[in-house]
């Protein structure tokens, strides 16, 4: 087909749109339209020109399911253009590569998705067209730019155009009749993945009997659950296609898909999720996942095509009537008209309720865990982000007076300049407003994070869905002498949490209060400092501290002296759980001079050792045996690399982002380095750097 331009119809679609991305990356010019289309969705697919009709020098038109003949724009497009139903063109457009395609009642989307992630993880080339987007645009939701890669397909069987594909290799995940609109009987609909598995070229990868020869026939290993069944198909997948074998550190890597188990918020008490369930047999598997994970749940349940309703009826109405607490959403035609009505489904449901009266403030404190789903292939997921921004909204409402901001970017709050977003951020202009949001957290059962500069906070990818304390309004910044009558020759500083740690050495210095100095070139606040028993040649900072004011969890305010503060090396487990608020810190008197030439000292050794740029300083905390640098530097993991993270090749105990570094790359660079060391040393070294929301056992 040559390279030119073409004009897509229904282009904001997810079937279109992957399309569109992969279009434009073979060096087609991509125009394309969309009724339905928002802007900003049109601004993310800016590989698409928008324009209401088919430019002049488009001769080909490739328009979705979804338009129908009597679409005026198709109408039109078929005066002067070549035109094709998506399924058609895509055929055609992939008759001659080296083609994989991914199909099945159930899970074809996830499937797709972990195949890709595969590939992306071993570093294979692949070109693709996935049917459903990564849970935070992980990765695009297409690809063509690699000559000669194999090309991953979804290929639906919805519209009937599946029976044009004659892949090389075909993952059939199960065959559990749907679409009854275009398939009228079972037979028919099984026949249609029968048919593609014999036009299959290589091999099938599939525990349906087709009747083929064994040696074109791979199973997939069993698996007790769908989701379990597509890991274990697109694993089956990928040793075949590139005879590289899977770990389990490859999978649980996984960004996930959006609206399959997706979840829009986790608070301590209350998970919202999305799911596209909306077969009886998908519906059955989340119900079983909702029971199993044994918390209170409630399901909003959106019906998808009314010819799918009629057809499975008593099997809807048998799994809702399972849901302890139902809310029904209006039916979604998905295009098909004078069909089934959803109103007998309301009347076969009389526990249910619409779904306006799933009302968020209702779910603001929750008293027992509790999961809310909203299922449906519709518009239910629209309705479901519009509802936690609802309950966002009253969230924020709580707070008052203290100002709450949501859907923080994180990326430059940390210094290794990796991450997402936080749900919601505040500024405490002082200690009753501090107590106060704590107070507030703990009522709705919300996580909360102090960060200070970010200096040892390594940030996930994704939502933090708690809220970040940032301390850094004047109150916070103070640092003053105290002008008492200190025991002869100690001097003795009262510094708020939020003062920079540089800027109180700087400080002590220029007053003639010695003791500090061993704090040189630790980046920081003071209350990450405490947190984190800051300090360098065997001293900490909690060493020099006389007392803590710190308040914990639920808001209240503790002094805690030296003597009764418990802390260790790297850690202040009396902070474990609290903020420091501020803290007596005792030094001597000394002269500026021989601050300053200790200082410059400590600081040449720095320059000497540590690499610049995005880190976060030592990553793992020294055992017993030797430095972690030393012995990650004895194992020859120096310059070893994961995407644009490296170890740094000046100081092997520092982790350095090069540019455009993600938070698993991090998590795959530590496993390695971890594991090689215990390997040839016999330690496992264990992170100094904290995470945002999760602990290092979750990933390790
Ligand atoms: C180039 C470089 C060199 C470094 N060198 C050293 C070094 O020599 N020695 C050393 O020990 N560290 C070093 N670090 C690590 C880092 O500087 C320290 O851990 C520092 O104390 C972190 O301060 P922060 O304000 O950035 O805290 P953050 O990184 O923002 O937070 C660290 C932890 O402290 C918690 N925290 C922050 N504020 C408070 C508060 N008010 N109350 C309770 N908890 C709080 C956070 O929740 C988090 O758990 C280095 C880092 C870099 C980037």
């Amino acid at each position: 087909m040559q390279r030119s331009c073409i004009y897509l119809l229904g282009a904001g679609g997810m079937g279109m749109a992957p399309l569109a991305q992969y279009l434009s990356d073979q060096g087609y010019t991509v125009f394309g339209w969309d009724d339905f289309a928002s802007d900003e969705r049109k601004a993310k697919l800016s590989f698409i020109q928008w324009t209401a009709s088919v430019p002049p020098n488009c001769d080909v038109c490739v328009y979705s399911s979804a338009i129908d003949q009597k679409n005026p724009r198709r109408v039109a497009a078929e005066q002067g253009c070549t035109c094709y139903q998506r399924g058609a063109f895509i055929a055609h457009l992939l008759k001659d590569q080296r083609l994989c395609v991914v199909c099945g009642s159930h899970g074809k989307s996830t499937t797709t998705a972990y195949l890709i992630h595969l590939f992306q993880r071993h570093g294979v080339p692949v070109n693709y067209i996935a049917g459903a987007e990564f849970q935070m645009d992980y990765y695009p939701v297409a690809c063509g730019k690699y000559p000669g890669a194999i090309t991953l397909f979804e290929l639906d069987e919805s519209d009937g155009t599946i029976d044009l594909f004659s892949p090389d290799v075909a993952v059939i995940l199960n065959t559990d009749w749907d679409h009854p609109r275009h398939y009228p009987t079972e037979a028919a609909y099984k026949q249609a993945f029968a048919s593609l598995a014999s036009r299959t070229k290589e091999q099938v990868i599939s525990n349906e009997s087709f009747g083929l020869p064994a040696s074109k026939q791979t199973a997939i290993p069993s698996a007790s659950t769908l989701l379990e069944l597509d890991v274990s198909a697109a694993s089956q997948a990928f040793q075949y296609l590139t005879q590289q074998s899977v770990v389990h550190l490859d999978l649980d890597m996984f960004p996930g898909v959006r609206r399959r188990q997706e979840v829009l918020l986790k608070t301590q008490k209350l998970t919202v999720l999305s799911d596209y369930a909306h077969h009886p047999n998908e519906l059955k598997a989340l119900l079983q996942k909702l029971t199993a994970d044994k918390v209170q749940w409630t399901v909003a349940f959106e019906p998808h095509r009314g010819s799918r309703l009629q057809c499975f009826f008593k099997e809807f109405v048998a799994l809702l009537n399972q849901c302890p607490r139902l809310y029904l959403h209006p039916l979604y035609e998905a295009f098909e008209v004078n069909t089934y009505c959803d109103a007998s489904l309301q009347a076969a449901l009389p526990h249910a309720g619409r779904i306006q009266d799933l009302i968020p403030s209702d779910w603001l404190e929750v008293q027992q865990p509790a999961a809310l789903a909203f299922v449906g292939a519709g518009k239910i997921d629209t309705y479901a982000r519009h509802w936690v921004e609802q309950w966002m909204h009253l969230v924020v409402e709580r707070f008052k007076p203290v100002e709450v901001r949501t859907h923080i970017p994180l990326k430059q709050a940390s210094r290794m300049h990796i991450g997402g977003e936080t749900l919601f951020a505040c500024e405490p202009k002082d200690l009753s407003e501090l107590q106060w949001v704590l107070h507030q957290c703990q009522s709705i059962g919300l996580d909360f994070f102090v960060l200070g500069h970010g200096a040892n906070v390594l940030i996930p990818d994704g939502c933090y869905d708690g809220m970040v304390i940032f301390l850094n309004q004047p109150y916070w910044k103070q640092c003053a002498l105290i002008d008492d009558a200190p025991p002869k020759g100690s001097r003795r500083y009262r510094v708020g949490a939020g003062c920079s740690l540089p800027l109180f050495v700087e400080q002590a210095e220029r007053e003639g209060v010695g003791g500090f100095e061993f704090l040189d070139g630790i980046p920081g606040t003071l209350g990450g400092a405490l947190n984190m028993n800051a300090g360098t040649q065997g001293i900490g900072i909690l060493d020099r501290v006389e007392q803590i004011d710190w308040v914990d969890s639920s808001g209240q305010l503790h002094t805690t002296q030296h003597s009764e503060l418990t802390y260790a090396y790297r850690s202040c487990e009396t902070l474990r759980n609290g903020v420091a608020v501020s803290a007596i810190l005792t030094g001597s008197v000394d002269s500026p001079d021989r601050i300053h030439q200790q200082r410059l000292l400590l600081r040449e050794r720095r320059s000497e050792h540590q690499p610049n740029g995005y880190t976060l300083g030592c990553f793992f905390k020294n055992p017993m045996l030797a430095p972690a640098g030393q012995l990650i530097d004895a194992c020859g993991l120096k310059g070893l690399q994961m995407g644009s993270i490296c170890v740094s090749p000046k100081h092997a105990n520092f982790i350095v982002n090069r540019g455009e570094g993600r938070f698993m790359d991090v998590v795959q660079l530590v496993r390695m380095v971890r594991s090689q060391v215990y390997n040839q040393k016999q330690v496992w070294l264990e992170p100094e750097v904290q995470l945002l929301g999760k602990e290092w056992h979750e990933l390790l």
